[in-house]
This record gives C-alpha cells, sequence and structure tokens, in this order.
C-alpha cells in the first residue's frame, strides 16, 4: 500500500462530497479533528480501523439482499453472498461457534432476532406440532389466537439495570419488557459481585424460558459455565449478550468459564465496541437454533446492510490478526491501571476494580451526582458517561456513577503510564468540583478545567489518532 493511500482515500472522498453539500464533508472533518482531541472514555465506543471505514462507502448500500447466502428474495446478490459469507466465516473461526449470523444492524437487532429464534424453537414449533401444520399461515385463527398470547406471556430473567445489566434485557421502556414478563437478579450490595446462588433461587422460583446474561455496566467477569448450569436446573435457553466485551472474547483474554460461546445456546453482540468493527449485531449459536437465527429477516429485519456486512468482514479479519489479542490484554490491562490510579488517589469504584475493560466509580464519594460528574470532567476535555451504580439513590437519570473505558485509548496506543496520568486528571477534576442547587448543577472553576483540558491534550499529543489520515 502506498504511504498516502488512506489520506488519499479519505480526502478523495470528502471532496466529492462536498461537491453536493459541503456542510456535511464540514462536518466529517470536524468529527475527526473532536475525536482527536478528547480523551474518550466512552466504555462502549472505539475507532475503527481504515479499511473497516471505507468498506461501508460504497455501492453494496443500493442492494436489497433479503434472505440468506444462496437463499435470496432478490436476484443479483452474488456479491453481497461474497462478503456475507466471508463475515460469518470470520466470525465463526474467531469466536469458535458453529453458527454466526450478521445481518443485524444492532446491537438490539441483534437481541431482538435472539429473543424470536429462542421464542420460536420453544413455543411456536411446538405449537405448530401440536395443530401438525407446517407454518403458522395453516393454523386457525383459533389456534394462532392461542399461538400468539402464548408467545406474549413468557418468562425472561436477566441482570438488573442499576447492576449493569441492559435496557433490552426485559426492561419496560424498551419492547422487551413489553413481550416479556421480566424479573431480574442484581449484585450483592456488599460486594457489588453477581451472587450465583441468588441467581439460581430467583430462577428456581421464577421459572423463566430465557435466562439472559451480559452487561454494559458491570466490571467483572461472568461465570458462564455456572450460569449455563443454573438455566439447565429450570429448563430455560441460556442467552449470552456480549455487547461490550466482545472484543475480550476475540482476543481471548476470557476464556474457559469466562467465554460466553461454549456455554450459551446463543449469543449476541455489537461489532462496533470492543471489537472494534463497524456499527452494527450478530447472532452466533449452534445447530440447534442456527434455522430460526437465520429467520431474522423477515422476523424482525428488514433488508440487510450489504456495505456493513462487507465492513464487519473486514474488521473480524482483523481481529482474528494476532495483535488483536495483544490489544485485547492491553484494554483489560489499562483498565486496571486507571483503576489502581484512582483507588490510590481516594476514589470509589463499584467491586472495587475491574477485570474488564471498563471502571465505575461511584462519584457520591466525591459529593457529586453522575450528572455533575459528567458534565465537570466534559469541561476539562474528558468524555465519559454517567450511569447508576447498584441501588442507586439519584436513579437512572441524575445516578451516583461514572462509567469509564479502555477499548477508545488503547486502540490510540495509550499505556498503563498514560492511565495513571488520566487516574490524575479525573480525580483532581472531580475532587475540585463541589455540588451546586440541584443534582444537575455544579460548581468548577473555570481556570481549572481548561488546565486539565490542556493536560489531557497534551496526553494525547503522542498518541495521534487515526495517524495515516491527514486531511491537509
Ligand atoms: C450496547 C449494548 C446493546 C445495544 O447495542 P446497539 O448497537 O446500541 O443497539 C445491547 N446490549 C448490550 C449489553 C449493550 O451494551
Amino acid at each position: 500500500m502506498s504511504p498516502n493511500a488512506e489520506s488519499t482515500a479519505f480526502r478523495s472522498a470528502l471532496e466529492v462530497i462536498r461537491a453536493v453539500e459541503p456542510r456535511v464533508a464540514d462536518a466529517i472533518g470536524a468529527e475527526l479533528a473532536d475525536q482527536r482531541e478528547s480523551l474518550k472514555l466512552i466504555a462502549s465506543e472505539n475507532y475503527a480501523s481504515p479499511a473497516t471505514l471505507l468498506a461501508m462507502g460504497n455501492w453494496f448500500s443500493d442492494k436489497y439482499a433479503e434472505g440468506t447466502v444462496g437463499r435470496r428474495f432478490y436476484a443479483g446478490c452474488q456479491n453481497v453472498d461474497t462478503v456475507e459469507a466471508l463475515a460469518a466465516e470470520h466470525a465463526r473461526e474467531l469466536f469458535g461457534a458453529s453458527h454466526a449470523y450478521v445481518q443485524p444492524h444492532s446491537g438490539i437487532d441483534a437481541n431482538l432476532v435472539a429473543f424470536w429464534a429462542i421464542l420460536a424453537d420453544r413455543v411456536e414449533s411446538p405449537a405448530l406440532k401440536k395443530a401438525q401444520v407446517r407454518q403458522v399461515n395453516d393454523l386457525t385463527e383459533a389456534d394462532w389466537f392461542a399461538l400468539r398470547r402464548e408467545l406474549g406471556n413468557q418468562r425472561m430473567l436477566g441482570m438488573s439495570l442499576d447492576a449493569g445489566g441492559h435496557l433490552t434485557h426485559g426492561f419496560r421502556p424498551n419492547i422487551s419488557g413489553k413481550m416479556f414478563d421480566q424479573r431480574s437478579y442484581g449484585t450483592d450490595p456488599a460486594t457489588g459481585l453477581i451472587d450465583y446462588d441468588r441467581v439460581a433461587e430467583a430462577a428456581r422460583e421464577f421459572k423463566p424460558l430465557i435466562l439472559v446474561a451480559g452487561y454494559s455496566a458491570y466490571p467483572r467477569k461472568v461465570n458462564f459455565r455456572i450460569m449455563r448450569e443454573i438455566a439447565d436446573s429450570v429448563g430455560a435457553t441460556f442467552m449470552v449478550d456480549m455487547a461490550h466485551f466482545a472484543g475480550l472474547v476475540a482476543g481471548k483474554v476470557f476464556t474457559g468459564d469466562f467465554d460466553p460461546v461454549p456455554h450459551a445456546h446463543i449469543v449476541t453482540t455489537t461489532t462496533h465496541k470492543s471489537l472494534r468493527g463497524p456499527r452494527g449485531g450478530m447472532v452466533l449459536c449452534g445447530p440447534e437454533l442456527a434455522d430460526q437465527v437465520d429467520r431474522g429477516c423477515p422476523m424482525v429485519l428488514g433488508g440487510p446492510l450489504p456495505h456493513v456486512m462487507a465492513a464487519k468482514a473486514v474488521a473480524l479479519a482483523e481481529a482474528r490478526r494476532p495483535d488483536f489479542a495483544d490489544y485485547a490484554q492491553r484494554i483489560v490491562d489499562n483498565a486496571q491501571a486507571l483503576a489502581d490510579g484512582l483507588t490510590r488517589r481516594g476514589a470509589k469504584l463499584v467491586t472495587g476494580g475491574t477485570d474488564n475493560h471498563l471502571v465505575l466509580i461511584d462519584v457520591s464519594g466525591y459529593g457529586l451526582t453522575g450528572r455533575q460528574a459528567e458534565q465537570a470532567l466534559l469541561d476539562s476535555g474528558i468524555v465519559t458517561n454517567r450511569n447508576a451504580v447498584p441501588q442507586d439513590p439519584n436513579g437512572a437519570w441524575y445516578t451516583s456513577g461514572i462509567r469509564i473505558g479502555t477499548p477508545a485509548l488503547t486502540t490510540r496506543g495509550l499505556g498503563t503510564a498514560e492511565m495513571d496520568a488520566t487516574a490524575e486528571l479525573i480525580h483532581t477534576v472531580l475532587s475540585q468540583t463541589t455540588s451546586g442547587e440541584s443534582k444537575a448543577k455544579y460548581v468548577l472553576d473555570p481556570a481549572l478545567a481548561d488546565k486539565v483540558s490542556k493536560q489531557a491534550t497534551d496526553l494525547l499529543g503522542n498518541f495521534p489518532l487515526y495517524p495515516s489520515v491527514d486531511l491537509g
């Protein structure tokens, strides 16, 4: 590849866009500048490679390809077949899964595909068998009515939101909470850790059809072998949503009991978080659920996004390289260095530390709400997000926590020394911020915010983002 290939590619793309709507070209350029300047600690974000980004900007976007590889409802899908098959093959190899479905447009879509694959397998199929028909269109009106009621009356047990679970795991504002009768398991108030005996007890009492594990704000490993045993003991289907930590599974940091793929009946993920691919989703499963999963379209998806599947194939190929395992290990080393640096300076962390990519600071220790802390950090050039802590007295809006994560900064090349410096910046801002007259208001000396901002920019100075891309 010529040394300037990436710069040339992005410059030319912007020139073409600028000729039609210059404000869009300007916004794209401004986004790169902003990302380059900010100390991005958002645990769910990353920086995809230039190859991944470029794989999305092309005529695959023009193509309808409903169906699956080799079985499409549209003609002329041979090239889409090529990239979808490649993405699925890379996913199977990377995660050691027997089946991969790479069409979901996002994490929420991947979860919907999984839920309905499970419902189809465990509720719809037996009903069809009992009525001795092959498909739902052949049911009588009465049988169809009964089946619809039964599909809408199933139980799910998942992790509670304030313990780090996700909205799509059966919470009322999300469709999953309207579909399922949901109950949740939390964490031990003393340790902040999942108490497997309590999960088992909840499962025995509630008898869910689906047991869900996975999180977006739990800083520890989950033992998926134990969770599978719990699911088996009550006849539940075990689903793991690894949206946040898929990169750590891909990079073989989570192995054995902590690798969800060998233990779960079905695994869902996003592709854009620690996995560092394009914005999208994916489902992995064994042969038992494969046919149902492949019916994601038309069940909950329309046409797939072939340009994104092309980018998934590129990113998954990257994740199969040996240096990705090194990246994944550095993500965790960095998170632990950040946690240590914060703890040494007196910050209170949920569970006292981390063994994955994220750290949850309980900012009540600084006398602040999550909202106040998030804004004060943002004023100081540090991008994080507020997050509830277990049994949060400030609820889900103001919260008492700040969630920080290392996948993005690790991609830029920052290491453990820089994480200690980052901990110093965070602690400085939080300890110098005071609570204002409401849960959203705070007082922070603008000169201090400015000073920290400059220190953050200096810290990033040695680690250029997209060093190969010069927009001129
Ligand atoms: C991010 C996330 C999702 C949703 O992903 P989107 O692509 O934003 O729809 C689902 N589940 C978990 C656990 C997540 O962290």
